[in-house]
């Protein structure tokens, strides 16, 4: 129950929880100062009532003094009229010394019948009984010696009257007086609880607007300020939340900016993986372009050799012209084939390449995040161990596609190795000789048989299902192209290393 109470008020607003505890607080005074003022009013009418019915009795006891004296019933009915005109008396009776009834008014109660040698008041069920002796003072004698002439007096005791009050009039007057005392403190509490109530709102007003702000903060509206009112500890907590806000927006703005940035960097990144990928299509076509033309080049020298001959032979015997002239013109094409294919090569040769000052280093790790997704896809650990921080000189862009081609079939041939062995990729940069910059990647694929490490840079050959056999020609061709080389070695099961020589930038100088 209490538990039940103590969750309720927990939910609650805090306005709502000060008024209960005040309406809670108001009510126990409330009852408290009826409960008091009925218990003294009680104790107050009943003193009261006591008294004047006791004084009413006394003036009866003396009213009857004559009735006494002379046994008169004329008396008696004179005394008992005055006594019983006041409401509450219900019986009033007049009594002798031997209790010989005199005279009575009303219906007796049984109640009390002790001889009266004194005043005697008694509460019972529905009434009060009073009985009071009726006395006459006699003179006995006169003392000169006494110096004032005064005569002493003897009580005589002539019988006494007995008053039945009714409770009913105190019990309406008290409860009157109860009932009028509730009123005035209900009417008291409503008062105060209205005047608490809008003391409340006051208090509580500028909680609620603090607590309005909050909630606008948390829906997400932005540049919401606490306004600073209301109690000192409000004060401090609204600077608090405007503080906190502040911190909050600088934040929130900072990482805006960082993922603007991010998405930049990513979009730069994006670009250089079309660039790169562009580039690697071109020159894929070249050097298939090239390749084609290595291999029908001797084809066609054969074929314009054998049309010479053919021509020289047709020449000095004696043929028909027109063959003659038809064998030279399959010579004249195949001549002009053999200097388109020349030319296609000189181009492919010359390429556009710019020779630029290359940070190693920083090229192969831009290398790496492209393919950082595929490394870590297939579980490959990788590292670049560098003591030197050398400079090639080569076109940055041929650099990436000759270091993407190595580690690219390093992470296929690695893909294959499930026995279990740890697939690792380390990467050395460092110098060789005086001019050179060496870079080494090594893998723990399964490694090269001898028989095929001679034929690896020949354009076209491959062991893959859908490999081209172009990749390792062109870092070959592009190496040389540069004044570089390539070289390779490899212990099957054990993995494999490439080994990539190039132009050094200022290395003579160390
Ligand atoms: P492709 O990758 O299209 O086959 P490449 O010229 O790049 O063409 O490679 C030629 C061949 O060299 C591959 O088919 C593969 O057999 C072999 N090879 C290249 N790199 C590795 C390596 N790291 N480990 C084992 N074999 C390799």
């Amino acid at each position: 129950m209490l538990e039940t109470l103590k969750k309720h008020l927990t939910q609650t607003s805090f306005k709502t929880q000060l008024l209960l505890l005040f309406v809670m607080g108001l009510s126990i005074l409330a009852i408290v100062v009826t409960l008091a003022t009925t218990v003294s009013t009680h104790y107050l009418m009943e003193n009261m009532f006591i008294t004047r019915n006791k004084i009413l009795v006394e003036a009866f006891a003396k009213q009857s003094t004559l009735a006494l004296l002379y046994g008169s019933e004329e008396n008696s009915r004179d005394a008992v009229r005055i006594v019983s005109a006041f409401q509450s008396v219900e019986y009033a009776a007049i009594h002798e010394v031997n209790h010989k009834r005199l005279f009575e008014y009303g219906k007796s109660v049984p109640g009390i019948d002790l001889p009266p040698p004194y005043p005697i008041q008694k509460e019972l069920d529905a009434h009060w009984v009073f009985i009071e002796p009726v006395v006459v003072m006699n003179p006995i004698d006169k003392e000169p010696s006494n110096g004032g002439g005064q005569s002493n007096q003897k009580p005589q005791f002539l019988g006494y009257v007995k008053v039945l009050v009714s409770k009913s009039e105190l019990q309406t007057i008290q409860s009157t007086i109860v009932l009028s005392n509730g009123l005035i403190i209900f009417i008291l509490s409503a008062i105060l609880y209205f005047i608490f109530r809008k003391l409340v709102n006051q208090m509580v007003e500028p909680l609620q607007t603090l607590t309005r702000t909050m909630k606008k903060r948390e829906e997400g509206q932005t540049g919401v300020r606490a306004s600073l009112q209301g109690a000192k500890e409000l004060h401090t907590i609204g600077e608090a939340f405007n503080q906190m806000i502040n911190v909050l927006e600088e934040r929130e703005e900072a990482l805006i900016k960082e993922m603007h940035s991010r998405e930049k960097a990513e979009e730069n990144v994006r670009q250089h993986q079309r660039e790169l990928a562009h580039f690697s299509r071109l020159k894929t076509m070249g050097e298939m372009a090239s390749g084609i033309a290595h291999e029908l080049n001797q084809p066609l020298a054969a074929i314009v050799n054998y049309t010479g001959g053919c021509l020289e032979r047709l020449q000095t015997e004696q043929t028909v012209p027109e063959f003659v002239a038809v064998v030279q013109k399959i010579n004249d094409q195949a001549e002009r084939a053999g200097a388109i294919i020349h030319r296609l090569k000189d181009f492919l040769r010359k390429g556009n390449a710019v020779t630029e000052s290359v940070d190693v280093r920083l090229a192969i790790e831009n290398v790496l995040k492209l393919i950082e997704c595929e490394l870590n896809q297939y579980e490959i650990k990788w590292s670049v161990q560098a003591n030197e921080c050398p400079k090639a000189l080569m076109d940055k862009t041929h650099f990436e596609q000759v270091t993407l081609n190595i580690i690219q079939n390093a992470i296929e041939a690695m893909k294959e190795n499930t026995e279990g062995k740890a697939r690792l990729l380390t990467i050395t940069v460092g110098l060789s000789g005086k001019e050179m910059v060496e870079v080494s990647i090594k893998d723990t694929g399964p490694g090269i048989p001898p028989e095929i490490l001679e034929k690896l840079f020949e354009p076209f050959f491959t062991t893959k299902e859908e490999g081209m056999g172009m990749g390792l020609s062109i870092v070959s061709s592009i190496l040389e192209s540069h004044g570089g080389r390539i070289q390779v070695s490899s212990m099957v099961g054990e993995g494999a290393m490439f080994k990539l020589f190039m132009p050094g930038e200022g290395i003579r100088d160390k």
